[in-house]
């Protein structure tokens, strides 16, 4: 049967999100229509809070609610270190693991040439005015797949000439797995124990 118009279109809008198929869509859908009104209301009111109060810090590019993340604005982290990443998951991963203290910088992808991502696509402009301060080492954190290496092959060649030091998270991770998956002992390893580069 066709579902009513009102309904397919919250099926298509949930088929949208990551992993979430059509069957499971629905069944997001016919749960929201079996919820009180003052439900629905409060689950649009904080979608619409994530595109009006959550900003992206201009710093890292970490999100938070002020301009400047809580990362980057706190007297405990060692802002001589910065630690690259792909995207705010894998900020979420590393500050889960407790074992890192220094900074970030979310670069907002990897490069990948097949999909038409080059370096101006990411934040690595960004990345390079941030090493004329104090910092002290980079660590590369990019998941270890074909297009997280290139990538960091990329970044060292263009960090090394600033005099930086240049050092890598550690071979925890399982060859193609990825940063956001792994757990929180894993990730707290391949951070302590990284290399240079
Ligand atoms: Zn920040």
């Amino acid at each position: 049967m066709n579902l009513p118009a009102p309904l397919q279109s919250v099926v298509e809008e949930f088929s949208k999100f990551p992993g979430v198929g059509a069957k499971s869509a629905r069944r997001l859908a016919l749960y929201l229509l079996r919820q009180d009104p003052e439900q629905i209301d409060r689950l649009v009111s904080s979608l619409n809070g994530l595109k009006t109060r959550i900003k992206f810090c201009s710093i890292c590019f970490n999100i938070g609610e002020e301009d400047i993340c809580d990362i980057c604005s706190s007297e405990r982290r060692d802002k001589s270190i910065i630690c690259v990443v792909e995207d705010i998951n894998d900020v979420i991963a590393i500050e889960r693991s407790h074992e890192y203290n220094g900074t970030y910088h979310v670069l907002g992808g990897v490069l990948s040439p097949l999909n038409g991502i080059g370096p101006e696509n990411l934040k690595v402009r960004e990345l390079l005015s941030r090493l004329k301060g104090e910092v002290k080492e980079v660590i590369l954190a990019l998941n270890p797949d074909t297009e997280g290496e290139a990538t960091s092959l990329y970044l060292n060649r263009l960090i090394t000439p600033t005099g930086v030091p240049v050092s890598r998270i550690a071979r925890g991770l399982p060859i193609g797995g990825n940063i956001e998956f792994a757990d929180d002992a894993t990730i707290g390893r391949a951070v302590s124990g990284r290399s240079k580069f």
